[in-house]
């Protein structure tokens, strides 16, 4: 299963989900690979002991056949989990790849050889729609969708959407949406409960059951380099991304 965590907006809690997730995944003894494609690197600078003493990084994997994705592959701070690594340098590969026949499906191209040695693959992307976004669609077999419990939340998800029927149409028959995540939730607003209304009544039984609730120990973790499971084990969003991570597997298994 290789699941791509997507959504054009920043700040909606894609790289928290998908190092907890991943973490998650791993802690239940799961062979689990976080693949990083946002240049700003995120979740490589949140679980990477020192990032900088690696030289190379996706984009060099992606630009140059000669090297394999196995190269910037490394075991990342939570145990069990490994981390192919972002840098800077993917913000030049838009560029990078224009015009090459093949542009969308390198990513895909990459992780097909080291994708038996894990059950789940998870990729964390940039908050674009574009190449990047769009390799990571193309490699996936699964789509899970953060949205920030907020006003004007669903504000470009219809983009999204029509993306992925593209690459449905194009490229990748089987994309489904294993579910979307409610996040950054703070029931002590008023418009809180009706964001998640009107997110329910379009997206139906595709919204998780579980959501996740703003928390601080979830913003703080990353700077410690831990996932929310060892940082704050019994915290809320440990049990919401526990919970979470095994609605996933339910809904993987039908
Ligand atoms: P994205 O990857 O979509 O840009 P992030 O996961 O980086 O979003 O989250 C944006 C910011 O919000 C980060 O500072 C992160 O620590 C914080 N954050 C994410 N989820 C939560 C949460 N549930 N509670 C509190 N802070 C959160
Ligand atoms: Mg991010």
């Amino acid at each position: 299963m290789i699941i791509t965590i997507a959504n054009q907006k920043g700040g909606v809690g894609k790289t928290t989900t998908a190092v907890n997730i991943s973490a998650a995944l791993a802690f239940m003894g799961k062979r689990t690979l976080l693949v990083d494609t946002d240049p700003q690197a995120h979740s490589t600078i949140s679980c990477l002991a020192e990032p900088d003493r690696y030289e190379k990084s996706l984009y060099d994997v992606m630009m140059n056949s000669r090297d394999k994705l196995e190269s910037v592959i490394h075991p990342s701070t939570v145990p069990g989990l490994d981390i192919a690594i972002a840098k800077v340098s993917m913000a030049k590969l838009e560029a990078s790849l224009t015009g090459e026949i093949d542009a969308h499906y390198r990513l895909k191209d990459v992780i097909e050889p080291v994708k038996k040695k894990y059950e789940v693959i998870l990729i964390d992307t940039p908050p674009t729609l574009g190449l990047i976004t769009v390799n990571a669609l193309v490699a996936a077999t699964h789509l899970l969708v953060p949205i920030q419990s907020s006003y004007l939340s669903l504000e470009g998800t219809d983009d999204l959407l029509e993306t992925v029927e593209k690459i449905r149409k194009v490229a990748n028959p089987h994309l489904q949406i294993i579910g979307v995540l409610i996040t950054l939730h703070d029931q002590r607003t008023n418009i809180s409960k009706d964001v998640v209304d009107r997110i329910s009544r379009v997206f139906g039984n595709r919204v998780f059951k579980t959501v996740i609730s703003k928390s601080v120990k979830l913003e703080e973790s990353p700077a410690y380099k831990e996932s929310i499971f060892t940082y704050a084990g019994g915290s809320i969003g440990a049990v919401q991304y526990r919970k979470v991570t095994e609605e996933i597997l339910r809904r993987a298994k039908n």
